[in-house]
């Protein structure tokens, strides 16, 4: 009995360490989950949709100047130019899903597809039928940045920087107990993150166009703040102005803010090189909460009524992920397995602790 017991245990660990490595093989230390709110899965993979550059269906001022900006011949040619350091450093380095036209799917398995059960999704790593509104209700359900500061390597060294003011709800920021911040009221109980007071002035009239999400380049001011001051190992940043300006319709914004969104990674990702403590050992996974239905009209919304908005993309870059670049014929990826991949990188098991939990994405660790 207390050998099968054994035996039992030592299968167990095997297939654990077969799944997700173990910290001590593994190079990466930190991770920084970055997201940005409905940007199409059609823009990462094919560049600027030519619809979304007319006057007609993106209400865009001056066609002529955006095409010499974001048009040319091919997708491979478009989507370089629309966000350079994805289809750069990422398809070089690393690698990203969700080609739909290469056979490539990452879904939503919500069903709902807009953000509250999106962001829970792949927080908690498993879709909630109970979320079915972005009401700012405290999320039961634990996610992993909060279960990795309940651990003594994280304590402490976990933090998160978001641009919309239900996310501290989503995290459930008082149990959750890591710092935040957000630029917006958060719930009693919560860690605020400290930055520089020039910043909260700033946000403080800086808050002119939506009432409830920031201008993504507080969010990015924050974040790196966050970097350099706190140095988390595991870091949750969101930016959401492309979500906005496409609910607006306003396609030369919505591509622009997807192209700052690809400067930010970029930016952020020479500051983990030129910091010691990221340097070579932090990992990126990028993705967001939910696709957006197709042009010429539907793309400026998403919901369970628009199928099409379950697709969506993953991308990851850091020194344990093999460089296979943009992937092609891949097993559906879903969205709530990118919980438990942000914890493998960290050499740490989330469906273990959490058995509902979807498993890390295949192929994210070298084997
Ligand atoms: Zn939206």
């Amino acid at each position: 009995m207390k050998l099968l017991t054994f035996s039992t245990w030592c299968l167990a660990l095997l297939g654990w360490a077969a799944t997700t490595g173990s910290a001590a093989d593994l190079k990466t230390r930190n991770v920084v989950l970055i997201t940005t709110d409905g940007l199409r899965w059609q823009e990462v993979f094919q560049g600027a949709d030519e619809l979304l550059l007319s006057k007609e269906f993106g209400n865009v001022g001056n066609t002529n100047a955006l095409r010499k900006e974001f048009w040319r011949a091919t997708p491979e040619a478009r989507r370089e130019v629309l966000l350079p350091f994805l289809w750069g450093k990422v398809a070089q380095s690393g690698q990203l899903w969700g080609n739909r036209t290469k056979g490539s799917e990452v879904r939503v398995s919500n069903g709902r597809n807009f953000s509250y059960p999106g962001y829970n999704e792949f927080l908690t790593g498993y879709p909630d039928p109970k979320i079915d509104s972005n009401d700012k209700v405290l999320n039961a359900n634990t996610n992993v940045f909060e279960w990795l500061n309940s651990k003594a390597d994280f304590r402490g060294r976990v933090a998160a920087v978001v641009n919309w003011d239900v996310l501290p709800w989503i995290l459930n920021a008082p149990r959750a107990g890591f710092p935040i911040w957000s630029g917006f009221e958060v719930p009693p109980g919560t860690q605020r993150l400290p930055v520089p007071e020039a910043l909260t002035e700033m946000v403080e009239h800086g808050r002119t166009i939506w009432s409830g999400v920031l201008l993504d380049t507080f969010v990015g001011y924050a974040a790196k703040h966050a970097l350099r001051e706190l140095k988390p190992r595991a870091l949750f940043v969101s930016y959401g102005e492309t979500d906005d300006w496409a609910h607006e319709g306003q396609g030369e914004r919505y591509l622009r803010s997807a192209h700052n969104f690809d400067r930010f990674l970029g930016d952020l990702w020479n500051r983990c090189q030129a910091q010691p403590e990221y340097r070579d050992s932090t990992t990126f996974v990028i993705t967001t909460d939910h696709g957006r239905g197709p042009t010429p009209i539907a793309w400026k919304n998403h919901g369970r009524e628009i199928a099409e908005s379950s697709y969506m993309w993953l991308a990851v870059l850091g020194p344990d992920t093999p460089a296979l670049g943009e992937r092609s014929q891949t097993p559906l990826v879903k969205q709530a397995q990118v919980a438990a991949t942000v914890a493998a990188l960290l050499g740490e098991d989330f469906p273990r602790a959490f058995p509902q939990a979807a498993s890390p994405v295949p192929g994210v660790i070298k084997p």
